[in-house]
């Protein structure tokens, strides 16, 4: 074949191709816009609240009287719902802090308060973070906005029961140092439940508190505690049926009751942990057990008092679940926090690798429980007090060469502060609460793209990009395409995993779903990327121009490529003969 022949039969050849290539483009093009939903803010309505019982400890009424109050101010903003009962019939509630407006599901993060009766403190910051949440929002922009993507669960006190009686009121004398809830239990086998408990010998006003350590040869060691008491029932004994009956965090399912962890497993009632007679035998940790298990929280906090420290799982252990993740997270909040909240674990010479299980371990413990069973990523537990230097708050009972006995008056410097420094407390211990809003993991759709036909049964692809908004290390897993029941699109790829993600990091992912019926002009329909964890970030997807062949417009186009064909082999064939 002669060169300009070869010339003029490919380019026939490709016409012909191309001018079929574009029909089918033509059929199949479509112009999917995406636009992305942007959160927007409640409007602000309210002025600044402040507590209603301020510089003291809060009796469970006055808890209520302040739920009442932050749910009256700010109703688009707080939502306040009761979970159960405990088993003394008092109601736990639970305060939700989220942008109502926004009911896409968010991500969830929660804070459980008191578990353990005497650590009041906890209490008492649990409500002064609700108080800044809705305070700060509109005001400040970071709150702002967690308020805005972030469900936060609050439940203020677990143990209400508990605190009714360490507050004290009018029908019983109450005990300061009382731990566990109130379940009755007849400790001392003579039919009678709770009829030993402590007694306020002295006329004081106060059940003191003594702990006997014995002296070696070079130290002094912790032998035993003992509570002012008489003996109410007249068998002989003192405080052999107290009041008080399971400690609520040894109570959770998860190596539960495990005597190689804890001294307060077994049957003894009468021990400070004791862990019930089962796992969740108690209401208010069944209502924890119902309220977790029907959520996801990536985050998840416990409130507790007594030391200065921060516990991540394994309690039941002797290593960090995730020790990398977890040792970020603890160094963050090192930096972030006065020392002393570290002080018990650098006298302790642990740092940096402290877990809960150095200090002691525990079975049945909650952040164990959330970490294992229920996907909780990041439960931590923060003890937000302990006064170091014993000297300062306790008196010198008895001493000689091989026993000495420290009286301990009140709860105060030992739980809980004194009602005066509270809100002193509450300052130091802010930015904690704020770093866990901040550390809840949070996605940003960078791009997206939907490539397809738009007809019934084609095949569409979302390409998407996605971008860890999180400021500190998280993990976010599975992150998938919703459509807007919240049913997965089909498709293999894309299933995103930030193993351990730093801010600004992005991933791409991509899924396919097939169109179940034609999409006409200016039909929107809505998806979602996320998941349980992190919440479902909204888009609407528009297809707003279609454009559509025929078989009359193919069959125009090849006949144009011919006249075409033939210019080209003449406009090709002189160049050539011009160039011999
Ligand atoms: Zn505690």
């Amino acid at each position: 074949m002669k060169p300009s022949s070869r010339i003029i039969t490919s380019s026939f050849l490709l016409l012909m191709a191309l001018s079929l290539l574009k029909g089918q483009m033509i059929q199949g093009y479509t112009n999917f816009s995406v636009e992305i939903l942007n959160p927007t803010s409640i409007e602000r309505t309210w002025n600044d609240l402040s507590l209603l019982y301020q510089n003291q400890y809060h009796t469970p009424e006055e808890v209520i009287a302040e739920l009442y109050q932050l749910n009256e101010t700010a109703p688009d903003l707080v939502n306040l719902t009761v979970l159960g009962q405990s088993i003394q019939g008092r109601d736990i509630h639970l305060v939700t802090i989220t942008n109502e407006q926004i009911t896409t599901p968010k991500a969830g993060v929660c804070i459980i308060s008191q578990h353990h009766a005497r650590e009041q403190i906890s209490m008492e910051a649990a409500l002064r973070f609700m108080i800044r949440l809705v305070n700060s929002y509109g005001k400040d922009e970071a709150l702002t906005h967690y308020v805005n993507t972030e469900e936060i669960y609050i439940i203020p006190t677990l143990n209400p029961d508990g605190l009714h009686y360490v507050v004290g009121n009018d029908t019983m004398e109450g005990d300061p140092w009382l731990r566990k809830n109130l379940r009755a239990i007849d400790d001392d086998n003579d039919g009678e439940c709770d009829e030993d408990p402590y007694n306020d010998v002295d006329g004081d006003g106060i059940i003191s508190g003594y702990d006997v350590f014995g002296k070696g040869l070079s130290d002094l060691h912790f032998m035993y505690s003992y509570y002012e008491g008489i003996d109410d029932d007249g068998d002989g004994r003192v405080n052999e049926d107290l009041i008080g009956g399971t400690d609520l965090n040894r109570n959770y399912d998860y190596r539960w009751n495990d005597s190689s962890l804890d001294t307060g497993t077994g049957s003894d009632a009468l021990s400070e942990t004791f862990p019930g007679f089962s796992p969740f035998s108690e209401p208010e940790t069944q209502i924890i057990c119902d309220f977790m298990t029907s959520h996801s929280f990536s985050m998840a906090m416990s409130l507790h008092s007594g030391i200065n420290t921060t516990y991540f799982p394994w309690a039941s252990g002797s290593t960090w679940a995730q020790s990398d993740r977890y040792h970020d997270i603890y160094t963050d909040l090192k930096s972030r926090l006065p020392i002393y909240f570290f002080d018990d674990y650098l006298r302790a010479g642990l740092y940096p690798t402290s877990t809960q299980s150095i200090a002691y371990t525990s079975a049945g413990e909650w952040g164990d429980w959330a970490y294992a069973t229920q996907g909780v990523q990041v439960p931590m537990t923060f003890e937000i007090y302990h006064k170091a230097g014993s000297e300062e708050y306790v008196a010198v009972e008895f001493e000689n060469l091989t026993h000495k006995i420290f009286r301990f008056d009140t709860i105060e410097e030992y739980f809980a502060p004194p009602e005066g420094k509270i809100d002193a407390l509450w300052f130091d211990i802010l930015p904690a609460f704020d770093y866990w809003l901040e550390t809840t993991p949070q996605l940003e759709v960078a791009s997206l793209t939907v490539i397809g036909n738009n007809s019934e049964g084609a095949e569409l692809t979302i390409k998407f990009k996605i971008k860890n908004t999180s400021p500190r290390v998280t993990t976010i897993a599975e992150v998938g395409v919703f459509d807007e029941h919240l049913i997965p699109f089909s498709g293999t790829e894309g299933i995103v995993v930030f193993s351990k993600l730093i801010e600004g990091e992005s991933l791409s992912g991509s899924f396919k779903t097939i169109l179940n019926h034609e999409l006409g002009v200016n039909e929107e329909f809505k998806l979602f990327i996320g998941n349980n964890f992190v919440g479902f970030y909204p888009m609407i997807i528009k297809q707003s121009i279609i454009k559509k062949a025929t078989g009359y417009f193919d069959l125009i186009g090849f006949l144009l490529a011919i006249p075409v064909v033939v210019m080209l082999k003449r406009r090709k064939t002189s160049v050539k003969l011009a160039g011999c």
